[in-house]
């Protein structure tokens, strides 16, 4: 039995291969850091200007599915340590399925979800979970699901889908695990790097490699680039450095047509941001995480938040050439600026 719940811990896969092993040990291996490490990180901002952007995404979302569905049900396809849990708790979900190939992460996430309920067993608002590891590109989640049959209002794949590219059927496995098991109605949304952004900036180097001093793109070679397995390196200020394979858009969406799924939107995320920002709330969502101001219920010491702020004045210095939003560094915004979301509906 590879499922687990809150009282059963997740099991390591049993068979893994090619690039799916490097994978999962690679974030297996990583840390997890905290606050004021992270406050550190030549990233920071681009981090928090990305969960900004998943956080709009999924409260979006939730806004369009709950007039047909009170108590919405959500597969977080490649969760990680759990970085969107909170998003979901935020949006009042009813149970959510957390699945990813990195057994450490999925150990990381069900102990996070496990420290939420506990902060919150007075008022009882959290949502219930399931964890799974599995190669989401190999296996299909159906036969580990707790509920046989189970259905979802929304699939959720941040940062993951670029992974399963490596071959035809690793893409089409990952996407009958996003797609096969919502309901009519549903969405499956997710965030990706823009193949044309990438062949873009790699055709436009002198080498195979493009990036700066944040992250860094290689191919393999140039001028051609197949539909699957088109690999290339990323590393992001060591957060990722493991293969990853280009995702043509236009592909994923005609794949995604095969489970009856119209494309919403995808836009850049650039172009999100700039739709999203005009909202009120959005942007003081978002001034709240980049300002470093404390969220309510949050507790940050007094030493954490000076050396934020410290960090931040550090930060701006010297960058007189502003990126579009305004904290993030010119490096920072060159590495966002390669990433598309999107959002697909199953045809009721
Ligand atoms: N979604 C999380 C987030 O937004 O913070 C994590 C994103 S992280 C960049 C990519 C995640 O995809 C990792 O946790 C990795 O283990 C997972 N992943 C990669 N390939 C996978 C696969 N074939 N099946 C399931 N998860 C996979």
């Amino acid at each position: 039995k590879r499922t687990g719940d809150m009282e059963e811990e997740p099991v390591a896969k049993r068979h893994e291969s090619g690039h799916s092993v490097e994978v999962a040990s690679h974030y297996n291996k990583l840390q997890e850091t905290g606050l004021a490490a992270r406050s550190q990180s030549r990233i920071y901002y681009m981090r928090n200007f990305n969960n900004w952007l998943k956080s709009v995404l999924i409260g979006e979302t939730l806004q369009r599915v709950r007039p047909s569905s009170r108590d919405v049900r959500v597969l977080d396809l490649g969760c990680g340590k759990g970085g969107d849990l909170l998003k979901w708790k935020r949006g009042r979900i009813k149970h959510l399925v957390c699945a990813d190939i990195a057994s450490v992460s999925v150990e990381q996430c069900q102990s996070r979800y496990k420290d939420m309920t506990r902060r919150d067993s007075r008022n009882d608002q959290t949502y219930s979970a399931q964890f799974i590891t599995a190669d989401c590109s190999k296996e299909l989640l159906s036969e580990q699901l707790k509920e046989p049959g189970e259905q979802f209002d929304v699939c959720s794949s941040q940062f993951v889908i670029h992974y399963s590219f490596e071959s035809q059927t690793q893409a089409e496995t990952m996407l009958k695990n996003a797609c096969a098991h919502l309901k009519p109605g549903g969405f499956f949304i997710g965030t990706t790097p823009d193949a044309y952004e990438l062949v873009k900036r790699v055709e436009a180097s002198d080498s195979l490699k493009f990036g700066n001093e944040v992250f860094q793109v290689t191919f393999d070679k140039k001028g051609a680039y197949p539909l699957f397995g088109c690999q290339y390196h990323f590393s992001l200020e060591g957060v990722v450095n493991v293969p990853e394979f280009l995702v043509y858009f236009p592909l994923l969406e005609e794949m995604a047509r095969g489970y009856g799924m119209e494309l919403v939107f995808v836009k850049r995320f650039q172009e999100f941001f700039e739709k999203h920002v005009k909202n009120e709330e959005h942007r003081s969502l978002l001034m709240r995480m980049m300002a470093l101001e404390r969220f309510p219920g949050e507790e940050k010491s007094a030493e954490e938040k000076s050396e934020q702020y410290a960090h931040a004045e550090e930060h701006r210095k010297g960058d007189a050439d502003r990126p579009p939003l305004g904290t993030l560094s010119r490096s920072e915004w060159e590495a966002a600026s390669i990433y598309l979301v999107f959002a697909f509906r199953k045809k009721s």
